[in-house]
């Protein structure tokens, strides 16, 4: 079987999940080809816009003129601190389940410049905002009854973004969400089994096949995991085994800092557009149990397929069955190497 001609299946071990990978169907060389249409400018500061400084935001609140990043609890918030935990189990048959869900939901201005991006932002002012994450992460991760916090950006309305001011959010929840339960359980079985971490043992074979990487620095790589589903995703991982943004050195916060526009910057090349993504960070869960096996990773999934307006969807097979891609995850990285050095 060849891994760059024949359909096959490759295994995500983060997830136990399988994606199909099928390289015969890309019928023409791939080059990129840009169908922009030509994006309007936004301004400095949006008059109409609830995320600007100053503005009033739905519910009458004023945002401050602050001058950094700007953190508040979201006005439309999924979910309450005060929800009871209550059980429903309806003849305890286990068919008709549910449980109550208490969290807080905040929201993350980036910058008070409502045009900028991860890409465009320069790397000190990102250092804020990681900074401004940690701070986050610090506080939330210490309430009793928050068991997981999910720091994630949406870029861009293909991904359902509604704002394009540089945001991100924060939710906090009383239980661990499923993506991260899937990893923390694939983790744990490997961790205990191998007595090393999975993604530092990952890591580390990435960077002999060298294959996937996409960029790297002193404190993080950035490469296309061998199972990615999306396109253009990429799976961002700290060189030494940290388990939360709480073990994060001085060094180490520049670094994320560097990779993060390294890669946003990237992708706003590969189609010359802004590139739509969703983007978040996977931490140990904070159940006050330590977490050996856990390894501090951010996710980046991008929909775009072959132009600015090409998507791709998980629909049919991929709905019912398994995701499939065709364009395989060496060619995607290798476009992306040389765009990032480019
Ligand atoms: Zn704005
Ligand atoms: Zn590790
Ligand atoms: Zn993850």
């Amino acid at each position: 079987m060849k891994l760059t001609d024949d359909p096959h299946r490759r295994f995500n071990p983060l997830t136990g999940e399988w994606v199909l990978v099928s390289p015969q169907r890309t019928l023409r060389p791939w080059h990129g080809e840009v169908a922009a249409p030509p994006s309007a400018k936004e301004p400095d500061y949006d008059p109409n816009c609830y995320l600007c400084p100053g503005n009033n935001r739905a519910g009458g609140v004023r945002n401050p003129d602050y001058p950094g990043t700007f953190v508040f609890e979201n006005d439309f918030a999924a979910l309450q601190p005060d929800t009871s935990k209550q059980q429903l189990d309806v003849e305890s048959k286990g068919l008709l389940v549910a449980e109550g869900e208490s969290g807080i939901c905040r929201v993350m201005c980036f910058s008070p410049r409502h045009n900028l991006t991860l890409s465009t932002m320069q790397v000190s002012d990102i250092e804020l905002v990681v900074r401004a994450w940690v701070g986050q992460f610090r506080e939330l991760a210490g309430l009793k009854e928050i068991r997981h916090v999910q720091i994630f950006e949406n870029r861009g309305a293909m991904m359902g973004a509604s704002n394009p001011h540089p945001h991100c959010q924060i939710w906090a929840t009383s239980s661990i969400p499923e993506a991260p339960a899937k990893e923390l359980n694939s983790q744990q079985t490997y961790f205990k089994s191998h007595k090393s971490c999975l993604l530092c043992d990952y890591v580390e074979l990435e960077a002999r096949q060298k294959v996937r990487q996409v960029c790297e620095n002193d404190g993080f790589v950035a490469l296309v995991p061998f199972w990615a589903v999306w396109p253009f995703e990429v799976l961002v991982c700290s060189r030494r085994h940290l388990s939360s943004m709480l073990d994060f050195t001085v060094a180490e916060i520049a670094s994320l800092s560097g990779v993060l526009k390294q890669v946003a910057s990237t992708y706003d090349k590969v189609f010359a557009v802004p590139f739509p993504y969703s983007m978040g960070f996977h931490q140990a869960p904070t159940d006050d149990v330590e977490h050996p096996e856990w390894h501090f990773h951010a996710h980046f999934y991008p929909p775009l397929l072959r132009s600015a307006s090409v998507r791709k969807f998980m629909v049919g097979f991929e709905m019912l069955g398994t995701p499939q891609r065709d364009i395989t995850p060496e060619v995607a990285a290798e476009r992306l190497r040389e765009l990032c050095s480019s």
